[in-house]
């Protein structure tokens, strides 16, 4: 690594109010900033409409936004999140956005219903929906709503009580599989990665997605132990996978974690481009 290489970090996972974090781009750019770095990836659920505001903030600064995703995919009824960058935003993956989106929506809208067969009936799909500024409405809006009309506590208590999945409001959502997940962001140019494995805690279906062309793998995450860094650093070698990382940073939403806490060399965004390119 040159020296240029060595000064210059990026925080390839991050969230907006475009999904379910609290912060703006304007936010997320000034505390990009305040933690050195030099890249960001805007890594929305279903959602790409965070990304063109962001960079629009970042440009007057000087900090490169590049393209990110996070799409949500279902195995055994347990979710993997596939994470897609470098795609171009003009493409297949943009348009199937659309069909996830509403998918979303309909999906709160059912569990509002049944909420109210428990006896919350105060609550609208409106309100929930305008806690975040696209379509892409998840469970944390919902358990937002739920704390301010303090029928919970607190957000966890509205996973307990409500939405998680073994509770009473809850309803799957809509799910493509991880390996569909991966063609989707690759027939869109872009890189397919597994985002934080340490978590999804499915090794086994690595070697399947590899196969479905999946070309990186989050290795770099917040509050994990060394060892399990160092496990999937043996896991990208073994399959030849770009190794990527970031902070997962929710602004308020997620307290445990913020943008730059966990940061990787600019270098491995060069392989991340370069793998990009080598996908069309
Ligand atoms: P959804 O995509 O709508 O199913 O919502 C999933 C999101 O809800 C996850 O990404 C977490 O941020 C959040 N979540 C899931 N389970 C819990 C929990 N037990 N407590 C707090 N947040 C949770
Ligand atoms: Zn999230
Ligand atoms: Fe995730
Ligand atoms: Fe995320």
């Amino acid at each position: 690594m040159n020296q240029v290489g060595a000064t210059k970090f990026a925080d390839l996972h991050i969230h907006t109010y475009y999904s379910d974090s609290t912060s703006s781009p304007d936010e997320v750019v000034q505390e990009a900033l305040q933690n050195q770095l030099s890249c960001i990836a805007i890594t929305d659920h279903d959602t790409v409409d965070g990304i063109g505001p962001t960079r629009q903030a970042a440009q007057a600064v000087g900090l490169e936004v590049i393209s990110g995703i996070e799409l949500s995919s279902e195995i055994h009824e347990k979710d993997v999140h596939i994470l897609g960058y470098c795609f171009d935003e003009q493409s297949p993956l943009v348009d199937a956005l659309g069909q996830f989106q509403q998918a979303r929506v309909d999906r709160i809208r059912i569990m509002i219903e049944k909420l109210k067969t428990l006896g919350i009936d105060n609550i609208t799909l409106e309100e929930v929906c305008s806690l975040t500024k696209s379509k892409s409405v998840g469970r944390p809006h919902l358990a937002a709503v739920l704390k301010e009309k303090k029928w919970v506590g607190d957000i966890s208590q509205a996973f307990q009580k409500y939405l998680g999945e073994d509770a009473p409001a809850y309803v799957g959502k809509f799910k493509i599989s991880p390996e569909e997940a991966v063609a989707l962001i690759r027939n869109s140019g872009g890189v397919a990665v597994m985002a934080h494995p340490m978590f999804t805690n499915k090794d086994e279906i690595i070697p399947s997605l590899v196969r479905a062309g999946m070309g990186g793998i989050e290795v770099y995450y917040p509050n994990c132990a060394e060892t399990t860094i160092q496990h999937y650093e043996g896991i990208a070698k073994k399959h030849d996978l770009v190794m990527t990382g970031g902070s997962d940073a929710h602004g308020k939403a997620k307290t445990n974690t913020y943008i730059g806490k966990r940061r990787i060399p600019y270098e491995f965004v060069e392989q991340l481009k370069q793998r990009a390119k080598q996908a069309v």
